[in-house]
């Protein structure tokens, strides 16, 4: 977030997505909020505003990743790092039932929990999109 982002590789980040939001798959042209360009690992963390370490997300999942590269999965207190679109394969990670999401590993837990991907006003909105 907050980096500038030439148009050449806003547009390159766009078009791979296909125009969805690369983490919960919400299409740009039913969002009001307007998508933006996700640093996969945060400028914070060392990430570069590269091809290769930026997604395409909705304004929810942008908003609520901000910095964060990973999380704390109870009751072990285990580090888990999010979902990466670039090197990770989204059904791998995710179901979506009935406008919920399903995690299918750690990766998924983490990414769903830190995302908020399953907040009550984020289940009604995709019941309105899909
Ligand atoms: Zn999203």
């Amino acid at each position: 977030m907050g980096a500038y982002i030439p148009d050449r590789l806003r547009a390159l980040v766009t078009i791979r997505a296909e125009h969805r939001c690369e983490y919960c798959k919400a299409h740009e042209d039913d969002s009001f909020l307007g998508f933006q360009v996700d640093h996969i690992i945060s400028i914070k963390h060392g990430g570069e505003t590269e091809a290769e370490n930026l997604a395409w997300s909705c304004f929810a999942c942008n908003n609520n990743k901000g910095s964060d590269v990973g999380t704390v999965l109870l009751p072990e207190n285990r580090f888990i790092r999010l979902y990466n679109p670039r090197s990770d394969h989204w059904s791998e990670h995710f179901e979506l039932l009935d406008y919920v999401f399903y995690a299918k590993s750690e990766i998924g837990e983490a990414t769903i929990k830190v995302l908020k991907l399953n907040d009550v006003e984020r289940v009604m909105e995709r019941q309105l999109w899909f």
